[in-house]
């Protein structure tokens, strides 16, 4: 393979990254095979295994517990088949119109759990607790590495979302350029608030807040609505009311609430709608003005040609019959 991959090539007419990325195409494919259920034996994720996978880079662990070796309950290691890596060669762009770059970047696996579950909301809430804490450390760290301009967290749950192994996981992607829809909504919540000094999420929160029929969830710390323009039928954002651009600054009590949160809606998801395959992404940046949130967007839907040719979505389920559904499972 040739050693300048991956690297990130530019849309010749938008600011549209797209990462090319040979090495994925060697990613597994168990979730295909129906049967894979009775085979969970093989699983690399699964304590007693951890040498199948590359070594660990942060481990939640007994104390005492070797390293790569069983004791955890939530380990990350670099992913197996990388988007992006932090050794990507030099790349040519033979062209203004045709703009490329080396894709540099860290692509890490988060295995949220060392027994063979599939589901996060399966879990304790204080083990969900430790996962949301992890996605904190490794934002910290990332956001550091000042080659590294967006660091994405994100959850594929199901083979329609993405998943590619059952065990239940999410990842981090890191890379040197800010993705579109990144860049649309600090784009935008920098254009809201030049004029006023306002943030456009607080502003939305609050209006959720007094409007009520969208509301899923509400803690002290969390808010869980559902979205106004969802693309998805139950898209739910989780938003803290304290005012952060970076999900780095979270507290522990906004922790401790936004795994109770974030868990019940997933639960309630998966019972009025058939335990569907969904993503969840975090949407965090290190400048103000931003307000880092959550977006669980179940793929009760799929992404055809209109979505792709127009990035307008078709959503068959109001968000106000949606939340009022989600509501009722308590
Ligand atoms: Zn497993
Ligand atoms: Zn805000
Ligand atoms: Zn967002």
């Amino acid at each position: 393979m040739n050693d300048s991959f991956p690297q990130l090539r530019k849309d010749p007419v938008i600011d549209r990254w797209t990462l090319i990325a040979p090495e994925r195409a060697a990613r597994p494919t168990e979730i295909e095979d129906p049967g894979h259920l009775a085979h969970h034996t093989a699983c690399p994720f699964c304590e007693g295994h951890e040498a199948e996978t590359p070594h660990e880079v942060l481990a939640v662990r007994t104390p005492g517990s070797p390293t790569d070796g069983p004791g955890w309950r939530v380990r990350v290691v670099p992913n197996r088949f990388p988007a992006a890596r932090p050794d990507a060669g030099p790349v040519r762009s033979p062209h203004d119109l045709l703009v490329a770059e080396p894709g540099v970047g860290v692509h890490e696996v988060v295995i949220e759990a060392p027994h063979h579950e599939a589901s996060i909301s399966a879990l304790p809430v204080e083990h969900v607790r430790d996962v949301f804490a992890v996605y904190r450390d490794r934002l910290a760290l990332h956001g550091a590495d000042r080659r590294l301009r967006h660091v994405q967290v994100f959850k594929n749950h199901g083979a329609p979302a993405g998943a590619s192994v059952e065990h239940v996981h999410s990842q981090i992607l890191a890379t040197g350029r800010i993705p579109l829809e990144i860049e649309a909504e600090l784009d935008r919540a920098a254009t809201y608030h030049a004029p006023h000094g306002d943030c456009v999420y607080c502003d939305l929160l609050d209006r959720e807040l007094a409007a009520g029929e969208r509301i899923v969830l509400e803690s002290e710390h969390v808010v869980a609505f559902a979205a106004w323009a969802g693309r998805f039928p139950y898209e739910t954002w989780v938003l803290p009311r304290r005012h952060a651009a970076s999900y780095e600054r979270l507290s522990n009590a906004e922790l401790t609430d936004l795994a109770g949160v974030m868990r019940t809606v997933l639960r309630r998801l998966s019972a009025v709608a058939g335990d569907p395959a969904y993503n969840y992404v975090l949407h965090t940046t290190a400048a103000e003005p931003f307000h880092w949130h959550w977006e669980i967007l179940p793929r009760l839907t799929g992404i055809a040609g209109y979505e792709l040719a127009t990035g307008c979505y078709l959503n068959p389920l109001p968000p106000e019959e949606a939340a009022e559904r989600l509501r009722k499972r308590g």
